[in-house]
């Protein structure tokens, strides 16, 4: 069984952060949707390394599979430099999150987290 959020899943476990776009209008959409309203095709596309902390919380009960990072820990909605209003969440690690931070991100066990950049 596939699940629309797959590409992404896939992109993570290369060490690419890939988020839908379409082809047709150029918008960026997250979550992933069953299709664009413009009716264009959606395009997984790289979204680089970069972006900046939009908002953030500390997490004090883990989501994350065991190991991954030690609680409690951040967790920031990051808006990547390449596209303009997606939001992605994930930990922080290694440094205290504030709004407007440059982060980039990383990968752990498969998952996107984000690191001061
Ligand atoms: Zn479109």
């Amino acid at each position: 069984m596939t699940d629309r959020f797959d590409p992404f899943w896939a992109g993570c476990a290369r060490g690419v952060l890939l988020v839908p776009r379409c082809a047709g209008c150029g918008r960026w959409h997250w979550y992933p949707p069953l299709g664009c309203p413009c009716g264009g095709e959606l395009v997984w596309t790289d979204v680089g390394d970069t972006g900046t902390v939009f908002s953030f919380t500390v997490a004090h009960r883990s989501f994350l599979p065991p190991g991954a990072v030690a609680l409690p820990y951040p967790v920031a909605l990051v808006e990547p430099d390449a596209a303009p209003g997606v939001r992605l969440l994930g930990a922080v690690i290694g440094t205290e999150p504030a709004v407007g931070q440059r982060v980039s991100v990383d990968f752990r066990n498969g998952l996107p987290v984000f690191l001061n950049s």
